[in-house]
């Protein structure tokens, strides 16, 4: 391609509206352009990277057996009224009514698209010899994301390869997945990312039934744990914070605890100042309601609640943080001076709880604590339970090392989904006895357009991008420095067609600019390898070769260009 055919609207300044590198430098380097919050337009070399990723997404997905079809995005809103999950999506499912004739319809745009394939399975599936099956697409995904942002990191309407497995068993469905975890493996490798599987919430599974794939950078929205030694690694939310505790003896002589006035303040930050004390010395009392029913949660002061931990422990369906009400009928305060000792609802503590020795608590009073709280003796700890996020400086649940908060962007998962659409869309099964099951499935998804930013956002310098070989939008860059030179442009002409013949990507820069302006927008825009052309080296007979990343360039003869450039592809490849 040459540049002055194609559309490469590069740019020299930051766009003040882009905080992170990847949505700068994708906006800089003439990648993509915003419509609206949440939409962008893919420009030529934008959609170049996109479409070399979806390639590496269907050859190894082709390979670990997954079938590709296309669903459509336009949906009846009926069959997430089957599996509940138009309310679970609440307002992140776009619908919406349209008039056809005289009837009203009421369509959604797929956030993805369970519901639509369990439906289609559920008409063609009957028995155990249809099965197992993974089926994919790659197709564009809806959400009414609630904070659209970084670009195209996290936008309303995405690319995603959504894939989706048919089992009779358990076994069909773990062969499945872990299928779909080593083609995951192997995609975010080929696309030069660095990458982390970390456990994600198990789901209805139970045991390691889900993955998330993490790009570790600064900028990512999750938080992962990560143990440096052994290599274990969670979402935080999900990350066993490890150790059981012993349970602390009652001490029957101890005095009673001592009431200290703090008079409007309520925060443990308060506090500790006010007292002089370490959050880590104080019991936070948080009061939710599990299932409507109002219980106390106890945890170390410098730690922070997991629900999903807490629904877990109360064994509740829905837990929520209580009302102010709810909290004054229960400690007879106002919000900040909850405590354990004389509570009035039941008690879940964290193990961390068990191991203060002398503890800060609310008084169940307003404007007062207690110190010198002794769990265990001074209310009671018959039981302790994981009730709060990973930390860390938390030890490692897996071997002696220690946990370490690692940012990262999620660009997959893989999810031991169950029977929860099958049994909701009637998608079943008879096995060789003739009795019916319902199918047992699991989802895989790939944001194929983030991965893209994720690839930006991590392979970049102060000059641009560095696009990984594999997925750059040209292998190649041709440089010739005075596109009014006959010469200069007959060898570059040459070189051009050799390359292309070779079914290799070049992008010829044939722009009537300095090379200097060239050069810096080949530094922006990435491409691996640049061959320049023109000045002194062609009167010795020479072109300078570099890869992207190299600062001085290789002098290679003419006549030996195109066989060094491909030998070099070669190596990469
Ligand atoms: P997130 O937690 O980032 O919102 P998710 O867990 O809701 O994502 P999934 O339902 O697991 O996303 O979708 C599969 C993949 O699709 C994700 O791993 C991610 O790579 C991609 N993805 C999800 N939401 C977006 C979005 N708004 N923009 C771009 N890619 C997205
Ligand atoms: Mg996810």
């Amino acid at each position: 391609m040459r540049w002055s055919q194609t559309f490469i609207p590069t740019m020299k300044e930051v766009p003040a509206e882009a905080e992170v590198p990847s949505h700068q430098l994708m906006l800089r380097a003439g990648l993509i352009r915003q419509l609206m919050a949440g939409a962008y337009t893919y420009l030529p070399l934008g959609y170049r990277s996109v479409r070399k990723v979806s390639e590496i997404v269907r050859e190894e997905m082709d390979k670990a057996g997954a079938i590709e079809l296309f669903m459509p995005a336009l949906q009846p809103i009926e069959i997430f009224e089957r599996t509940g999950r138009r309310e679970a999506f609440g307002n992140v499912l776009f619908n919406f009514e349209v008039k056809k004739g005289d009837r009203k319809l009421h369509l959604a745009l797929g956030p993805t698209h369970e519901e639509v394939i369990t439906d289609l399975m559920a008409r063609h599936i009957s028995s155990y010899r249809q099965l197992p099956i993974t089926l994919y697409q790659i197709q564009t995904k809806f959400r009414n994301e609630e904070r659209p942002r970084f670009g195209v990191l996290r936008t309303s309407e995405f690319l995603m390869k959504d894939a989706y497995s048919f089992g009779a068993s358990l076994e069909q469905l773990n062969a499945a997945y872990e299928a779909m975890y080593n083609a995951y493996c192997r995609i975010f490798e080929r696309c030069g990312l660095k990458y982390l599987p970390v456990e994600a919430d198990s789901g209805p599974i139970g045991g390691d039934a889900s993955h998330e794939f993490m790009v570790p950078a600064d900028n990512g929205e999750d938080f992962v744990v990560h143990c440096a030694k052994c290599g274990y690694a969670a979402n935080q939310e999900r990350a066993d914070t490890g150790r059981v505790s012993q349970l602390p003896a009652k001490i029957a002589e101890a005095a009673a605890p001592a009431k200290v006035d703090t008079p409007n303040v309520g925060t443990i930050d308060q506090v500790s100042q006010l007292l002089k004390s370490d959050a880590k010395s104080f019991i936070k009392t948080l009061i939710y309601k599990a299932d409507g029913k109002p219980v106390a949660i106890l945890l170390r002061g410098d730690h922070t609640a997991n629900e999903g931990k807490i629904r877990r422990a109360t064994k509740a369906a829905s837990v929520e943080l209580a009302d102010e009400a709810t909290i004054l009928k229960v400690t007879g305060a106002p919000v900040g001076f909850a405590g354990p000792v004389g509570i009035l609802c039941p008690c879940f503590a964290d193990h961390d709880v068990a191991l203060i020795t002398s503890a800060i608590v609310g008084a169940n009073s307003k404007d007062a604590h207690l110190t010198g709280v002794i769990p265990g003796t001074h209310f009671e700890l018959s039981e302790t339970f994981d009730l709060r996020n990973g930390e860390s400086s938390d030890p490692c649940p897996k071997c002696t090392g220690f946990l370490q908060i690692v940012h990262g962007i999620e660009v997959g998962h893989v999810f031991k989904l169950g029977t929860k659409y099958s049994v909701s869309m009637d998608a079943t099964f008879v096995d060789a006895q003739e009795q019916s099951h319902p199918i047992i499935m699991g989802c895989y998804g790939i944001g194929v357009t983030r991965v893209v930013a994720s690839i930006v956002e991590t392979c970049h310098d102060a000059n641009g991008i560095i696009w990984p070989l594999a997925v750059a939008p040209y292998s190649v860059q041709l440089i010739p420095l005075n596109v009014t030179d006959a010469d200069v442009m007959k060898i570059t002409n040459t070189i051009y067609g050799e390359l292309t013949g070779d079914g290799i990507d070049v992008l010829m820069d044939d722009r009537d600019h300095r090379p200097g302006f060239k050069f810096k927008d080949a530094d922006l825009i990435g491409i691996p390898l640049r061959i320049t052309i023109g000045g002194k080296g062609l009167a010795e007979g020479i072109t300078e070769v570099k890869w992207r990343t190299e600062t001085v360039a290789k002098k290679v003869p003419i006549a030996e260009t195109v066989a060094f450039v491909k030998g070099l592809i070669a190596e990469k490849s």
